[in-house]
């Protein structure tokens, strides 16, 4: 499968990494529409937030708390974490991926 998020994933395309587990891997967002601009992946190709959910719940409940805990520490404490899902909502890569955005960053 050509993904970009599974290659970054896997560490075969480079990106800015900020914090990772074994689930889950946050990285700068290559194009920041924000001061702090993190994207959340999840380390298995789901294409939504939908399918994740359903597919593998623990990778959910990782990418949320990896999340919280990179923007508690990158924003002071006032964020946006979305899910856009579906092309008509914005949605351009179709592996799952949280948008963490602030305009408040931690400075
Ligand atoms: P979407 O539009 O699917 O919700 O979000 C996709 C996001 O991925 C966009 O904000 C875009 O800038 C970002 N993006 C796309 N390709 C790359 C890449 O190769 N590296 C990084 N770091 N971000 C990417
Ligand atoms: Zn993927």
């Amino acid at each position: 499968m050509d993904c970009i998020f599974c290659k970054i994933a896997a560490g075969e395309i480079a990106a800015k990494t900020v914090a990772e587990t074994a689930k889950t891997i946050a990285f700068w967002d290559i194009s920041p529409q924000q001061p702090v601009h993190v994207l959340l992946v999840p380390k298995i190709h789901y294409e939504n937030i939908a399918e994740l959910s359903t597919g593998s719940p623990e990778h959910l409940v990782d990418l949320m708390q990896l999340g919280t805990k990179v923007a508690e520490e990158l924003s002071t404490g006032s964020f946006r974490f979305t899910f856009n899902t579906g092309v008509e909502a914005g949605q351009s890569v179709f592996h799952v991926h949280g948008h963490i955005t602030s305009t408040t960053p931690k400075a």
